[in-house]
């Protein structure tokens, strides 16, 4: 019996940390997935945004914060993408561990390829809610790969006696990616240099990896809902253009692309930033098999 206990008390030292489950918040589910992906049974991931959600307009919920007072880990995607709900979370959360600059700290952002950094200053009192660059850098797997390296390292750092597994864990999510990639980029590759137009600044570094050409979106900036004036704009353009394809994050009003896409003859193709944004959207590599997937679908008979 004795030997049986032993025997146990090994199986547990080895499945879990000493002091029980590392407890990873993140703003977004996507980190989350990564966290689940990186971290295993070793952690427990809660995210605050739902993928349904527009991840700069969160409802601050009084449960996040005893889910924040209690977390060893914080993951934010930084860029001021969390600006409008989280610092006073953190605030009230009287958690030590998991402020700016602790070691439960977790800027994602940090070594990832971030696009329309400014080169001149910027205030949010312009409107823009990009005022450091654009903060939705995870639609980029090649982000993803350095948001899950950081993930690792990190969890390495507050749980040592994890390593071995995280190591593993992380071995294994690149070299899914790698094939994942491989697969997307052969999918997306006969359009190469499509034009498109999206609803919000959202998608700088999809189009950038998957060589998609961005050239206008709905929204005057980002932020600001469409005007009129706007609107007539972005009809005349893709007119102009013979643009074929409109994306629209699914927490934004469909009246105006729809509208858009009734006038000039463009597809409007609703396209999910994050996982969690319909439930088979799972992981972070259902996100890209589910947007991809669609848009080929929306392009076939478009050229
Ligand atoms: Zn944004």
């Amino acid at each position: 019996m004795r030997k049986l206990a032993a025997a146990l008390a090994l199986v547990f030292a080895l499945a879990a940390p000493a002091f029980g489950k590392v407890k990873v918040v993140s703003s977004l589910q996507d980190f989350a997935s990564l966290a689940d992906a990186i971290g295993g049974n070793r952690v427990e991931t809660f995210a605050l945004a739902k993928g349904y959600q527009d991840p700069h307009f969160v409802d601050a919920k009084p449960s996040f914060i005893l889910k924040l007072s209690n977390a060893d880990l914080l993951i934010v995607a930084g860029l001021e993408l969390e600006i409008g709900y989280l610092p006073p979370l953190i605030d009230q959360s009287r958690n030590d561990k998991i402020h700016p600059g602790s070691p439960g700290y977790l800027d994602a952002s940090i070594g990832c390829d971030i696009l329309n950094r400014p080169t001149t200053q910027v205030t949010r009192a312009m409107g823009d809610v990009h005022p450091y660059g654009n903060p939705h850098y995870w639609t980029d797997p090649g982000n993803g790969r350095v948001i899950a390296r950081a993930i690792s390292a990190k969890l390495t750092q507050l749980d040592p006696g994890g390593k071995d597994a995280y190591d593993k864990n992380l071995a294994a999510f690149e070299a899914k990616l790698t094939e994942k990639e491989k697969e997307w980029s052969a999918k997306m590759a006969p359009y190469a240099g499509a034009r498109i137009v999206t609803f919000h600044d959202s998608w700088p570094n999809f189009a950038k990896h998957f060589k998609l050409d961005i050239r206008g979106h709905i929204e005057p900036k980002p932020g600001i809902p469409p005007t009129p004036s706007h609107t007539l704009e972005i009809i005349n353009l893709i007119t102009a253009e013979k643009i074929p394809l409109i994306l629209v994050e699914p927490y934004f009003d469909r009246k105006t692309p729809d509208a858009i896409g009734a006038k000039t003859g463009a597809t409007v193709l609703m396209f999910y930033p994050s996982v969690g944004g319909i439930p088979q959207i799972k992981d972070y590599f259902s996100l890209f098999d589910h947007d991809i997937d669609a848009f080929v679908n929306a392009m076939k008979g478009k050229k």
